[in-house]
């Protein structure tokens, strides 16, 4: 099948390789330049596993290809996705701009019928909104003979594992009334609906509900833990035995529910704030989107204050290696990142940062250029160089297994502050660490 993608994002540009790869013919229309230009030379602007290799092969076979011409890539597909951002606006709300600009281009230039499917995470209500702006201007080009329906198709996938996600989804959700978009949709994505049934086909608006309802579900699962975390803490419970004590119970499973310094990236926050807006907006309070968010805020510091139970409120003497900068691992993205509060919180109190992160050095650096008081070091045995202490914000495999005499040895002091509860505080006591961690007793 033909298909046009808009916007070469995370999710935009892995659907469209997925697509490729499964054997559609894609094309990948973006406004940024740039990034055309480079994905034209095989330039994968995220860091994404498994993505590289898909888009270079399906770029030389032909099936994948890139362009800044809307005109064309309006043309080329019967199915055209909508894969824009839409971040939160001054009020909370998902910003619908890029998203009604795209239903326009393609008004503005179909001329037979066109598929227009929305991937972006959109408040309920947006696919009449894309309606309408189609209509308008179908209406001012006097082309209203032109055929079209709006499809929501929200994506799931998660930063770190979205090819394999796109390739083998949970489900797929198909919100359209017409049958002949069903049928197409079914078509297109045969290819990853084989061995079960993952198709659920159900109304527009429900499918728009449907994406927000599971962020926000998964958001309210990583807080209610948090605030568990910071109960045991107080108690001097181990909420890595309560974790189990409770996952063992099938009502509630062990996915999702690790405690941390909070979640972060480009979903969560923004999905949990739009809905919070949408709901206040019809004069429903959204009294547990409300706690999951602030539980989320606070958590971010939390690791900030065992510093400062430590050391004092004055850092202005201290260095802090810190490992982990992106929001979760095998991604290079730190929107909204936990590591990002812990470090300005530090510099604010005068701290000096020696961060490492296997995939997002660069991000870093684009964020925060160079600063006397942040060391952008090669390697995570480099950053503990010289540092009073190792500060942990991400759970990247390779932190996982510490190797205790070159991190006493780079280390001023043994102490380590562990917001992922990566390691044992009896194995850390053991092996001679002042270990702090989120909801689990220090064993010395
Ligand atoms: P992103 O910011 O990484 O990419 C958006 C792209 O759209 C950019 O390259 C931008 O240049 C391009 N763009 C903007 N206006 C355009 C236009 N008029 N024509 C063509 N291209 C245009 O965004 P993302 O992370 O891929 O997210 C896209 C949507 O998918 C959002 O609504 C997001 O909430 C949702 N989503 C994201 C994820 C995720 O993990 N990132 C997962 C599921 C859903």
């Amino acid at each position: 099948m033909n298909v046009t993608v808009f916007g070469t994002g995370y999710v935009g540009l892995v659907q469209a390789a997925v697509l490729a790869e499964a054997g559609h013919r894609v094309t990948c229309i973006d406004i940024d330049e740039n990034k055309i230009e480079r994905l034209k030379q095989g330039h994968i602007p995220i860091f994404e596993p498994g993505l590289e290799p898909l888009v270079k092969r399906n770029n030389e076979s032909g099936n994948l290809s890139f362009s800044t011409n809307a005109a064309e890539g309006v043309a080329h597909g019967d199915l055209i996705f909508i894969a824009v951002g839409t971040p939160p606006d001054e009020d909370g709300s998902a910003d619908l701009q890029y998203v009604l600009t795209v239903a326009r281009t393609i008004a503005k230039h179909m001329s037979g019928k066109k598929y227009i499917i929305n991937k972006s995470t959109v408040p309920v209500g947006t696919a009449d909104k894309v309606r309408e702006e189609v209509i308008h201007t179908l209406q001012e080009r006097d082309a209203l003979n032109l055929e079209f329906d709006v499809i929501s198709n929200p994506e799931f996938l998660k930063e770190g594992s979205a090819v394999a996600d796109c390739m083998k989804p949970d489900r797929i959700i198909i919100g359209t009334s017409e049958q002949a978009s069903e049928r197409k949709m079914r078509q297109l994505y045969a290819p990853f609906n084989r061995n079960h049934d993952k198709v659920i086909v159900m109304d527009v608006r429900s499918a728009e509900l449907a994406k927000y309802a599971a962020n926000c579900m998964l958001a309210t699962k990583i807080s209610f833990m948090n605030e568990m975390a910071v109960i045991a803490d107080r108690v001097g419970a181990d909420i890595e035995s309560v974790r189990q004590g409770i996952g063992s119970d099938p009502r509630i499973g062990y996915h999702f529910i690790y405690p941390g310094i909070g979640y972060g990236g480009s979903c969560f926050p923004k999905d949990v704030q739009a809905l919070k807006t949408t709901a206040t907006k019809l004069g429903i309070e959204p009294k547990i989107l409300n706690a999951v968010e602030e539980r989320n805020h606070t958590q971010k510091h939390y690791l900030l204050e065992k510093v400062v139970e430590r050391y004092g409120k004055d850092l202005s003497d201290k260095t802090f290696a810190l490992w982990g900068l992106s929001f979760k691992p095998n991604t290079d993205d730190m929107r909204e990142a936990p590591a990002r509060v812990l470090m300005e919180n530090l510099w604010a109190m005068g701290a000096n940062v020696r961060v490492f992160d296997p995939e997002a050095m660069h991000e870093c650096e684009r964020i925060y250029g160079n600063r006397d008081d942040m060391q952008l070091c090669g390697t995570r045995d480099s950053a503990l160089s010289g540092a009073d202490a190792l500060l942990i914000a991400t759970e990247w495999q390779q932190f996982k297994s510490l190797d205790s005499n070159t991190v006493k040895n780079s280390l001023r002091e043994p102490v380590v502050f562990d917001g992922r509860n990566l390691y044992a505080p009896t194995d850390m006591a053991a092996a001679g660490f002042e270990y702090y961690c989120v909801g689990r007793p220090q064993a010395n």
